[in-house]
């Protein structure tokens, strides 16, 4: 049986209510931790965006988030 720890999850994936955000997903937003939810605070890149709803029904507010080195997407050349 696999369970998602809701501490350690990428802060990217889903569109968070502000009123149930834990102190960490707090940090990832701040771009305190990795928001790919490793928990380092060695952040080297930028980590695009993570979004919380905002006051009226559909509405959202983007962060821009932080990831760590190892938590960088691949990508194409070095
Ligand atoms: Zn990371």
């Amino acid at each position: 049986m696999t369970e998602r720890n809701a501490t350690s999850a990428d802060i990217r994936v889903d569109v968070h209510d502000p009123s149930s955000l834990t102190t960490y997903q707090r940090d990832q937003l701040r771009a305190r931790t990795c928001a790919a939810g490793c928990g380092s605070r060695q952040l080297t890149h930028d980590g695009g965006y993570a979004y919380v709803r905002s006051g009226t029904e559909g509405a959202r507010l983007g962060y821009a988030v932080r990831v760590c080195h190892n938590c960088l997407p691949l990508e194409g050349s070095s």
